[in-house]
């Protein structure tokens, strides 16, 4: 069985849960949408003890890629995703900090690497499969474990609710889609992490959740 875990370090106004996903035994790990409090997200790898080898971003939306470059620096990791039609958002995350009146260091982002839908990630003995699920995001990605039976969701699917689609690029009907025909056929068992409060498993989500039933 494996030994992933997940620390939830709460970043930005916007209360973005950048997740430090490891590896229990061998510690190594990735840190997913480094979205500003750079500084905090340092400590916490810190604290874990965890040796990271990337940054994964799954949109780019201020709050998850805002500390990207910064973080990216500090650590001397890649950055990996999102799928590459998020590239203006990325290119655009000052704007996005003047329109949402962030302060502190905001830089826009560019990716070492875009991620497409059927590719995978991984980090030690950890793959993750690419769904590209737009809506929230035209570039929105998340990342399945399917071995643990994991899905980082990102902004994509809540504990009962989904992503908001009414920022630059959002579309309700994509996001629906992406929801309905990829993320709840990864299985009833899956349990996932999310962009914002609690995580769930999809089996009560495609059953309760009032936007999808
Ligand atoms: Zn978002
Ligand atoms: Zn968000």
């Amino acid at each position: 069985m494996t030994r992933l875990n997940a620390q939830i370090v709460p970043v930005t106004i916007f209360a973005q849960n950048c997740c430090i996903l490891f590896d229990e035994d061998d510690k190594l790990g990735v840190v997913v949408d480094p979205g500003g409090d750079v500084d905090r997200i340092v400590e916490a790898v810190e604290a874990t003890g965890v040796s990271i080898e990337a940054i994964w971003l799954t949109h780019g939306h201020i709050d998850h890629a805002g500390g990207a470059m910064d973080l990216k620096e500090r650590l001397g990791v890649p950055i990996l995703g999102p799928h590459k039609a998020d590239a203006p958002l990325l290119a655009a995350l000052t704007e996005q900090a003047k329109m949402f009146q962030v302060t502190g260091a905001v830089r826009n982002c560019t990716p070492d690497r875009f991620l497409e839908e059927g590719e995978t990630v991984s980090f030690g003995s950890h793959i993750f499969e690419i769904l590209h699920t737009p809506g929230h995001a035209p570039g929105h990605v998340v990342f399945f474990h399917r071995e643990a039976r994991f899905l980082h969701a990102g902004d994509v699917l809540f504990s009962g609710s989904i992503g908001r689609t009414d920022l630059p690029g959002g579309d309700h009907a994509a996001l629906i889609a992406s929801i309905k025909e990829k993320v709840l056929p990864l299985g009833d068992d899956v349990g996932f992490l999310c962009g914002h409060g609690p995580g769930g498993r999809l089996g009560d989500e495609r059953r309760t959740n009032p936007f999808l039933v």
